[in-house]
C-alpha cells in the first residue's frame, strides 16, 4: 500500500478520499486554489499545497502545478476524484512521467472510452449491445439526416466528446434535423472544442441503469451490481439508487456480464462505470438495454453501491493501484438491502436551478445516515466550482425503508445563508411514480411546477419569523421586565407590526405580546397563538394550541430562516420605512443577495450623486449595479473587488447628512 497520496480534487470527493486514506493508514496531500484556502478538504488532509488562483483552469485543471505538488510533497500516487482531470489521459501520462502512480485506469483505457463514437464502435465489436444509430466518421448534414431517417424519429444527436448533457439534442421531425444539428455542434464546439456528433435512436421511455465494474492489473474484472440513475433533470442525475427497481436476476446477470466484457475489452484496471440505457416502454426487458458510455473513474453516486455491498470502493481503488489483486471474486459479492443518494446543491429550483452562492450561516445535516460533504457551517459557496455541497445517503432493508429514511434525512437538512434544493429533493421522494419505483428519465420533466416551487410557509413558520424579526425569541435575560418588553411600547397596547419578504411577496405581520412568552401573530386575517418555552439562540421549543414542537430559527442581518415541521423557509425583514440608516435614501448600501463584488466605483471621500453606480456585484449569474441612495460623501467602503459577500453585507457607507 502507498505511504502518501495526493488528491487532485476538492469538495466532498476530496474529503471522502481522505477519510478512507486515513482509515487505511495512508497520509494525504490536498491541493487547493486561492478560493479554497480555508476549505474542509484542506483542513482534513495531512498536508496541503496551493496550486493556483480560483479559476479551475488555473488550479484544479493545472497539470504541471499538480504534478509538481505531488513530487514536492513526496506523494507516491495521485487520486483524481471525479470531474476535473479524472478522465484526462494527458494527466495520467504526466503523473506517470513523474514516476508516480495514477489511481485509476491507464491513459489508453481512458482514450478508448473518451469519445462516444469510438467507444460504441469498440463495444459493438466486443459484443456489447449498443444504442441503434450512426457513430461513424461522416459528418455532412445531408448524410446524417439520411441516417436519422434510417434510424427512425425521434432521434438524439450527441456530441462525440460530450459530457454533462452538453451538445445533446432530441429531434422529433425530419424538418428540424439540420437546425438541431447546427445548434448541437455549436454547443459541442464551444464546450469541448470538438463539434463532431453521433446520431442515436431516441428511447421513448428510457431508464438510466449503470453497472459498477472493477478491474485489477492481474486481468481480473468483476461487477458490483447496478445503480439506477433515472431520476434526472435535464439529463443530470438528481437521486440515485441501488439496486434498480424491478431488476430481475437474469437481467442483472446479462447487464453485469456485458459490463465486465466492456471493461475486459480495454484491459481495464480500477473503478469504472458502464452506463446503459434501457428502453422500458414495455417494462425492463433483457433484450432492451444498450451501452451508452463508460466512465473511467469513480462516480459521484458510488456510495449507494458501497451501501448495498458493504465495501469501500476508494479502498479498492488504492489497493488495485498499489498492484494488489481485487479483494473479492464475483461469487463473493452480494447485495444487501437498498440504498438511495440525493445530491444537495446550492441552487434555486424556483429560479431555474440557478447556482446559489454565499456563506453557509447554518449547515446542519442529519445524523445517523451517511452524509458526504465538502463544506461546513461558516464556509463560503463560491461561484467557481460545482455547486454540489453534500450527498445524503440512506440504506434500508427494503426500498420503501431506504426511501422513507431519505425523506426523513432531507427534512433534517438545515441550511441557511445559501439557497439549496433540499425542498425539491424532499418533494421528489413523495412523487407517487418514484415511490412506486416506476422511474424513467423524463419523470421530473413531466411533473408539474409544484415540484419546483417552494410551497408558502405555514402560519406557524410565519409567526416564528415575526418573533425573530422583532428580537422576541431571545431568551428572557434575568428578571429585567424592560428587557423582556424590548421593542414594545410600555404604554397602551403591546402591539407591533413587522414586514417580511417571503416567496417574492411582502407580508405584514401584527404581533401582540400577551406576557411571559405568549404571543398572537396575525397574518392575512389568520391569528396564530404561540407560547415560546425555550430558545438557545437557535433551537426553539414552542407550543401552538398547547402542542409543543421543536423549531430552529436563525437570523443573520435581515435574513431569517425558520426550520419547522421538516421544511426550511427563508424570510427577509423588509426595510422599515423611516428607520434610521437602513431606510431608502439612508446612509448604507448593502448587498441585496450573496454574491461577488466585481467593481467598486467610488472610494472614501468621493462625492456622489443619488443614482450614481457605486458597486457592481455578480449574484445568481446576474450583474447587479448598486447605486447611491442619495447625494453625499462616501465615508467607508469595507469591500473590494473580488470579495464574496453575504446578503446584507455593508458595501458602502455614506457620511451622515449634515443638518440643513
Ligand atoms: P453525457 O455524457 O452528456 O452525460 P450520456 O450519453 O451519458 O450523455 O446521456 C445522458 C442522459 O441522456 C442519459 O442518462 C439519458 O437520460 C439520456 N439519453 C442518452 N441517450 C439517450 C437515448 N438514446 N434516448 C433517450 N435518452 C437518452
Amino acid at each position: 500500500m502507498f505511504r502518501k497520496i495526493l488528491i487532485a480534487n476538492r469538495g466532498e470527493i476530496a474529503c471522502r478520499i481522505i477519510r478512507t486514506a486515513r482509515r487505511t493508514g495512508v497520509a494525504t496531500v490536498a491541493v487547493f486554489s486561492d478560493a479554497d484556502r480555508d476549505a474542509l478538504h484542506v483542513a482534513l488532509a495531512d498536508e496541503a499545497v496551493r496550486i493556483g488562483p480560483a479559476e479551475a483552469a488555473k488550479s484544479y485543471l493545472n497539470i504541471p502545478a499538480i504534478v509538481e505538488a505531488a513530487r514536492a510533497s513526496g506523494a507516491e500516487a495521485v487520486h483524481p476524484g471525479y470531474g476535473f482531470l479524472s478522465e484526462n489521459p494527458e494527466f495520467v501520462e504526466a503523473v506517470e512521467a513523474a514516476g508516480l502512480v495514477f489511481i485509476g485506469p491507464s491513459a489508453n483505457a481512458i482514450r478508448a472510452m473518451g469519445l462516444k463514437d469510438a467507444a460504441k464502435a469498440l463495444m459493438e465489436k466486443a459484443g456489447v449491445p449498443v444504442v441503434p444509430g450512426y457513430h461513424g466518421e461522416r459528418q455532412e448534414p445531408s448524410f446524417l439526416a439520411g441516417e436519422a431517417e434510417a434510424i427512425g424519429y425521434p432521434v438524439l444527436i450527441k456530441a462525440r466528446a460530450g459530457g454533462g448533457g452538453k451538445g445533446m439534442r432530441k429531434v422529433e421531425r425530419p424538418e428540424d434535423f439540420v437546425a438541431a444539428l447546427e445548434s448541437a455542434r455549436r454547443e459541442a464546439e464551444s464546450a469541448f472544442g470538438d463539434g463532431r456528433v453521433l446520431v442515436e435512436k431516441y428511447m421513448a421511455k428510457p431508464r438510466h441503469i449503470e453497472v459498477q465494474v472493477f478491474g485489477d492489473a492481474h486481468g481480473n474484472v468483476v461487477h458490483l451490481f447496478e445503480r439506477d440513475c433515472s431520476l434526472q433533470r435535464r439529463h443530470q442525475k438528481v437521486i440515485e439508487e441501488a439496486p434498480a427497481p424491478g431488476m430481475t436476476a437474469e437481467m442483472r446477470a446479462a447487464m453485469g456480464t456485458a459490463a465486465v466484457r466492456a471493461a475486459a475489452a480495454i484491459g481495464y484496471s480500477g473503478a469504472g462505470t458502464v452506463e446503459f440505457i434501457a428502453d422500458v416502454s414495455e417494462g425492463l426487458r433483457q433484450d432492451r438495454f444498450h451501452f451508452m458510455e463508460m466512465n473511467t473513474r469513480l462516480q459521484v453516486e458510488h456510495p449507494v453501491t458501497e451501501a448495498i455491498t458493504g465495501l469501500d470502493l476508494v479502498e479498492w481503488q488504492l489497493r488495485v493501484a498499489a498492484g494488489e489483486p481485487l479483494p473479492k471474486r464475483q461469487d463473493e459479492l452480494s447485495i444487501d438491502g437498498w440504498a438511495f443518494e440525493a445530491r444537495l446543491y446550492a441552487e434555486n429550483p424556483a429560479r431555474d436551478f440557478l447556482p446559489a452562492t454565499g456563506r453557509l450561516s447554518v449547515f446542519d445535516l442529519p445524523e445517523g445516515v451517511r452524509v458526504d460533504s465538502g463544506v461546513r457551517a461558516g464556509d463560503l459557496v463560491t461561484p467557481y466550482y460545482d455547486p454540489m455541497i453534500a450527498k445524503v445517503v440512506t440504506h434500508g432493508r427494503t426500498r420503501a425503508e431506504a426511501l422513507a429514511r431519505l425523506e426523513g434525512a432531507l427534512a433534517e437538512c438545515r441550511v441557511a445563508g445559501v439557497t439549496t434544493n433540499a425542498g425539491f429533493l424532499a418533494r421528489l421522494c413523495r412523487l407517487p411514480a418514484f415511490s412506486a419505483g416506476d422511474v424513467d428519465t423524463g419523470l421530473i420533466g413531466r411533473s408539474g411546477e409544484e415540484l419546483l416551487t417552494e410551497p408558502e410557509a405555514s402560519e406557524e413558520a410565519f409567526a416564528l419569523a415575526a418573533l425573530a424579526a422583532l428580537g422576541l425569541l431571545a431568551a428572557p435575560s434575568g428578571d429585567d421586565p424592560w428587557q423582556r418588553l424590548r421593542g414594545f411600547r410600555l404604554w397602551g397596547e403591546a402591539v407591533q407590526t413587522v414586514f417580511l419578504d417571503h416567496g417574492g411577496a411582502e407580508h405584514a405581520l401584527r404581533v401582540t405580546m400577551r406576557g411571559e412568552g405568549r404571543f398572537r401573530v396575525e397574518h392575512g386575517g389568520v391569528a396564530t397563538d404561540l407560547c415560546v418555552q425555550s430558545f438557545d439562540g437557535r433551537a426553539v421549543r414552542v407550543a401552538f394550541d398547547g402542542h409543543t414542537l421543536p423549531a430552529t430559527v436563525h437570523r443573520e442581518a435581515r435574513a431569517i430562516t425558520v426550520f419547522f415541521a421538516g421544511r426550511g423557509h427563508a424570510f427577509v425583514l423588509a426595510e422599515e420605512a423611516g428607520h434610521q440608516g437602513e431606510a431608502a435614501g439612508g446612509d448604507r448600501l448593502s448587498a441585496p443577495m450573496p454574491g461577488l463584488v466585481r467593481i467598486v466605483s467610488a472610494g472614501p471621500g468621493a462625492r456622489v450623486k443619488k443614482g450614481d453606480p457605486l458597486v457592481t456585484m455578480e449574484a445568481m449569474k446576474m450583474e447587479l449595479v448598486l447605486a447611491a441612495p442619495r447625494d453625499g460623501v462616501v465615508a467607508a467602503v469595507p469591500v473590494a473587488a473580488g470579495d464574496q459577500v453575504p446578503e446584507g453585507a455593508l458595501l458602502v457607507a455614506l457620511a451622515p447628512e449634515e443638518a440643513a
